[in-house]
C-alpha cells in the first residue's frame, strides 16, 4: 500500500493514482485487516509517484536543509504509523522508500540518502521493532549495481532486513539473474529478499481509452516474455517470479504483484466513433474527479514534465487481476496455491491447538461473520470434502468429544 505525504494541489484536488494520502492508508489498512491481512506500507516520502527518474520532495519540506529534513522522515513516519495502526491496520512490514536507485525524500547526494534511510529506518523500529523493514530498488538486471547497493547500505550501517527490488520481465533481465542478485544479497549479508514488485500483460487490448505501458506497439518482444500474453500466461509469471525468489532458499521472503487492481472505470471494448468518445470523456471526469487515473491534470503543479504532460487512466488494465468485467484471472489465486505453512487439521483458528473455538471459527465463517485465511481455509476443511461446511464443525466437535479419531498434521 503506497502512501504520500500529500497528494493534492493547494485548491484540494487529487493528483490521481487513487490520491494515496494518509487518510487513504489508514482506511485500506482498515479494510485488509477485516479480511486477515497484514499490510505492507510503502512510504514514498514524496507527493507523489516516486521511481528511478523521480525522487521529489514532499511540498512542505522543500529547502529544508538536511538534519531538518531528517527529522521530518522520522516524524511523519512515526506519526503515519500510529494513525494507520490506530484505524485498525495490522502492520507487518514497512518500507522506506519506493524504487530508491538515485534518491529519496528529495536528497540524491549517495553520502546522505542512507541517512534519510536510517531516520526512516529509526522511527519504524521504535514505532514497533517486530515490524519488518524493507528497502526497495529496481533494475536487478543492472546486476554489479544492484550488488554494489547491498555493500553501500552495509557500509552506511543501513538498518534493514528486507532487500527488495522491482522485476518486470519486459526490462529487468532473466530469472536466473534475479535469483542470482538476491542470493548474493542473502548470502553476504543474511537480509531476507522479496520482490515489491512484478506484473504481467494478459491480454494486449486495451479498456480504458489510456495506452498501455504493454502494447501492440510496444514491449511486446525480450528474450525474457517466456508467457504468452494471456491469463494463463500472466499466472505462470507470478508462478515463475515466486519460485526465483524460492530458490534464493530460506531467505526468499515473497513476492507482491503491481498493481493487481487497477481495472478500467469504463469499458471502451468494442466502441467506436460517438460511443468511444463519449466514454472517454467520461472516463476522464472519472478520472479527475476520484483520482482514479495514474495521474490528473492537477499534478501538473507538481510534477509537470510528466504527469502534468501524460496524467489520464490506467496504463496498466491489461496487466490487473482482475479482466475488463471485473471477473478474477487465475494468476489472483497463485497466491492461494503456493502457501507452505503449516497447519493443524481442524485447527481454523490458526492458534496451533484444536479446541471448540475452531467449531465456533467455522459456524462465523458459515455464516458471514469472520474471514478465515487461505491456511486457515484448508486447516477448517477437515472431512476433505472440498469445501468448509457444518460437518467440518461436527467433525471437530466429535474428536474433541472423544467419539473420533486422532487428527493429522497436514500441509
Ligand atoms: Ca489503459
Amino acid at each position: 500500500m503506497r502512501v504520500w505525504n500529500d497528494p493534492h494541489n493547494g485548491e484540494g484536488n487529487g493528483y490521481g493514482g487513487g490520491n494515496n494520502d494518509l487518510d487513504a492508508a489508514k482506511e485500506i489498512g482498515k479494510r485488509a485487516a477485516k479480511y486477515g491481512m497484514r499490510l505492507l506500507v510503502d512510504f514514498h516520502y514524496s507527493d507523489f509517484w516516486a521511481d528511478p527518474g523521480k525522487q521529489k520532495s514532499p511540498k512542505e519540506w522543500d529547502g529544508m536543509a538536511l538534519d531538518d529534513r531528517l527529522a521530518a522522515v522520522s516524524a511523519y513516519t512515526s506519526r503515519s504509523l500510529t494513525a494507520i495502526r490506530d484505524a485498525g491496520a495490522d502492520i507487518g512490514m514497512v518500507q522506506i522508500g519506493n524504487e530508491t536507485n538515485n534518491g529519496i525524500a528529495g536528497v540524491t547526494d549517495f553520502n546522505d540518502i542512507p541517512k534519510v534511510f536510517n531516520a526512516a529506518s529509526r522511527a519504524v523500529r521504535e514505532f514497533d521493532p517486530g515490524i519488518l523493514i524493507a528497502v526497495h530498488f529496481t533494475n536487478p538486471e543492472q546486476t554489479d549495481t544492484m550488488k554494489w547497493r547491498a555493500d553501500w547500505l552495509a557500509q552506511n550501517h543501513v538498518d534493514y532486513d528486507v532487500f527488495s527490488t522491482s522485476y518486470y520481465p519486459y526490462w529487468h533481465g532473466s530469472l536466473e539473474n534475479l535469483t542470482a542478485v538476491l542470493k548474493y544479497v542473502a548470502d553476504t549479508y543474511g537480509k531476507y529478499v522479496s520482490v515489491a514488485e512484478t506484473s504481467y500483460t494478459f491480454t494486449l487490448d486495451d479498456s480504458d481509452g489510456h495506452t498501455n505501458t504493454v502494447n501492440p506497439n510496444e514491449n511486446i518482444t525480450d528474450e525474457n516474455l517466456l508467457w504468452e500474453f494471456s491469463p494463463q500466461g500472466q499466472a505462470d509469471e507470478v508462478r515463475a517470479v515466486m519460485n526465483a525468489v524460492n530458490n534464493v532458499g530460506e531467505k526468499g521472503l515473497g513476492v507482491f504483484y503491481w498493481e493487481g487492481a487497477w481495472i478500467t472505470v469504463g469499458d471502451t471494448t468494442g466502441l467506436t466513433g460517438e460511443a468511444y468518445e463519449n466514454r472517454i470523456a467520461e472516463n476522464r471526469r472519472l478520472w479527475e474527479t476520484f483520482g482514479s487515473g495514474w495521474a490528473s491534470s492537477f499534478s501538473a503543479e507538481y510534477d509537470p514534465d510528466d504527469a502534468g504532460k501524460w496524467f489520464g487512466g490506467s496504463a496498466v488494465d491489461n496487466q490487473t487481476f482482475f479482466d475488463r468485467t471485473g471477473k478474477a484471472t487465475p494468476a489472483l489465486s497463485v497466491f492461494d496455491k503456493v502457501h507452505l505453512e503449516e497447519y493443524l487439521e481442524g485447527d481454523a483458528d490458526l492458534d496451533g491447538y484444536l479446541t471448540i473455538l475452531d467449531a465456533t471459527a467455522i459456524q462465523r465463517y458459515l455464516a458471514d461473520l469472520t474471514y478465515l485465511n487461505p491456511t486457515a481455509q484448508r486447516a477448517a476443511d477437515i472431512t476433505h470434502n472440498n469445501g468448509i461446511d457444518i460437518l467440518d464443525a461436527t467433525r471437530i466437535q466429535r474428536i474433541l468429544a472423544g467419539f473420533d479419531d486422532e487428527i493429522e498434521k497436514g500441509e
